[in-house]
């Protein structure tokens, strides 16, 4: 510790910021040395996310692919337009528009799934504050009513102890000054959608949602449902057809990736 500041700090020099940020820092370099969240790479401790530059640089890359603005797919020039692109063409979703922070590939990919095996809530955080970024792009982001997180059964709940929706949810919600709100609950368990071909999907999850009783409020609402991953996009169908059941007006979609079929790790 520099000589002087404890004698500072008794004399009651408290609004020194800088000298008591400077020796927060030292403090947190000393007892927390900063690694990437990502890849566990030694990390800047003053970067804005907890990343490395790697990791950084090539997040930075993923946000940057383009998506489909209808159902959160990769999607080029030429695949992609306010019609939807080659896949929700052929697949049409009940959702009515989605945003995402990139493909479900790494860095992404890792802290995705960090923050759901290791329960690491403030990696959930960071993603929902990156999500809010990129739902700010979306036309219709000041539309939005009411935040949902897609629920787990609770008994997963349980078990795993905390859901990575509602963390994403509830940071999204309030970097943009809003609230999110439990409004579904799944009704049944559901094994897991890995490895489940796209037909096996739609029947897994059929009627696995309702919303919970006093969700009335969703009547002429426009509502933002928010996952960690989407793949076949089935499950979000699933929570749209409950929500507009309860009379919600347009259900739009905030995924941190969205994932290929083929993914073994989706
Ligand atoms: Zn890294
Ligand atoms: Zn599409």
């Amino acid at each position: 510790m520099p000589p002087g500041i404890l004698a500072r700090l008794a004399a009651g020099d408290f609004y020194n910021r800088r000298m008591l940020l400077g020796l927060w820092t030292s403090v947190r370099q000393l007892l927390l040395p900063a690694h990437c969240a990502a890849c566990g790479a030694s990390a800047p401790v003053e970067r804005r996310l907890p990343l490395c530059e790697r990791c950084g640089e090539t997040l930075a890359k993923l946000i940057a692919t383009e998506h489909c603005p209808l159902c959160g797919r990769n999607a080029g020039p030429y695949t992609s337009g306010p019609e939807g692109c080659y896949f929700c063409r052929e697949y049409p979703v009940r959702f009515d528009a989605a945003v995402r922070v990139g493909p479900y590939e790494d860095p992404l990919r890792r802290l995705i799934l960090r923050c759901k095996k290791e329960r690491r809530a403030e990696i959930g955080q960071m993603l929902g504050r990156l999500l809010a970024e990129r739902l700010a792009l979306a036309p219709w982001a000041d539309l939005v009513d009411v935040i949902v997180p897609v629920p787990l059964h609770w008994t997963r709940r349980l078990g795993r102890g905390f859901n990575q929706a509602e963390v994403l949810a509830h940071a999204l919600a309030r970097a943009i000054c809003r609230k999110a709100r439990r409004r579904l609950a799944r009704v049944r368990p559901t094994p897991h959608q890995t490895g489940l071909p796209s037909s096996d999907r739609h029947e897994n999850v059929r009627g696995a949602f309702a919303v919970r009783r006093g969700a009335a409020a969703l009547e002429g609402k426009r509502v933002l449902l928010v996952d960690d991953v989407m793949t076949s996009g089935t499950t979000m169908d699933e929570c749209t057809r409950a929500l507009k059941k309860a009379g919600a007006r347009d259900v739009y979609v905030a995924v941190v990736a969205t994932a290929d079929y083929d993914d073994p790790w989706a």
